[in-house]
């Protein structure tokens, strides 16, 4: 990560890290963290960038059976600097790296046929031949009566054309959850406003839609139970990468758990909040009984 502001990295700059991060690996941190089971399908290379994202998982509670570690492959990696506005410039190294060579190893097939959910994150769409693995996936987890939760988070630096339009449209129509960001509510619809994309999405059926608003919070829309808001948690903003997976991940830990909606919100948002107060993707990860303390801090209760 730069630690500085800017525009990209076309001159010599400070840099922090390496953090451990990627999307579903920060997604995937904050399921367990919250004490949910869960596994990621992934693949590393023989090197530290590798180990320090698995020995983080492991720690946390994650089961790694189904990283795999591709030799003669580095591990893929991200730099990331902010401009001035927040947006992000990245430079990825993902294609062509371990990541890239992601398969339906056996340990996946095994870790697949234990999930009673699958989870999918856009970012994964830059791996060649994802779409098949994604499918084999969910089938499996359907058939056996299982639920799907979607993050479109496709970033500019990684749309492959048609095919990233093509995968988002199929994954779309065997959505659940879907959460998106910003203008990816629009984007997944292809519709011009909030209103008609969040209808036309539930029209195709998708469960509950949950979108993310940053400093704003997010909002809830299912047929079940209409529209929830919820305002987010005020706090200083030192880092938000990764907010969004986390707080992808407490909404769908909580709702499997049993909460409703508005519940559900209040933890991810207060993970959210709590992921961007800290500098790296993956550091401000939080567990079950540090939410419970930073809501009753906030004097925040679940709305009814
Ligand atoms: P990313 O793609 O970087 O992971 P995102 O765009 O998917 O993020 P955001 O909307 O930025 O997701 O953040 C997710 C949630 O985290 C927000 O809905 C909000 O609840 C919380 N959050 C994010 N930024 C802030 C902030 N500055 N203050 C308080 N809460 C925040
Ligand atoms: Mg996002």
């Amino acid at each position: 990560m730069a630690t500085t502001v800017g525009a990209g990295f076309l001159d010599p700059q400070p840099l922090v890290g390496p953090f451990p991060s990627g999307a579903p690996a920060i997604f995937i941190d904050q399921v367990a963290r919250i004490g949910g089971s869960a596994g990621i399908v992934a693949a590393v290379g023989d090197d530290d960038f590798g180990r320090l994202n698995v020995e983080r998982l492991k720690r946390d509670g994650v089961d790694v059976s189904a990283i795999a570690t591709v030799a003669g492959k580095p591990t893929g990696s991200a730099f990331v600097r902010y401009r001035p506005d927040g947006a992000r410039d990245f430079v990825f190294n993902i294609t062509h790296s371990a990541a890239g060579e992601t398969k339906m190893t056996d340990a996946a097939a095994a870790l697949i046929g234990r999930a009673g959910h699958v989870h999918v994150m856009g970012s994964a769409f830059a791996i060649p031949g994802i779409g098949a693995i994604l499918l084999e996936a969910i089938g499996a987890v359907k058939a056996r009566g299982g639920s799907v939760s979607f993050d479109p988070n496709i970033r500019k630096e990684l749309v492959q054309g048609g095919d990233g339009r093509k995968l988002v449209d199929d994954m779309i129509s065997v959505t659940d959850l879907l959460l998106p960001s910003g203008d990816e509510l629009l984007v997944a619809a292809g519709e011009a406003t909030e209103a008609e994309a969040v209808e036309r999405l539930l029209d195709r059926g998708v469960g509950e839609i949950v979108l993310k608003r940053g400093s704003e919070g997010s909002t809830h829309f299912s047929k079940a139970f209409g529209r929830v808001d919820c305002a987010a948690f005020k706090v200083q903003e030192i880092d938000p990468t990764g907010a969004g997976d986390c707080f992808g991940a407490a909404y769908l830990t909580s709702r499997r758990a049993g909460l409703p909606p508005s519940a559900a919100l209040l933890y991810a948002n207060a993970a959210g909040a709590r992921t961007v107060t800290k500098q790296g993707p993956m550091e401000g990860v939080s567990g079950k009984a540090e939410l419970d303390q930073f809501i009753a801090a906030a004097g925040r209760e679940e709305k009814a």
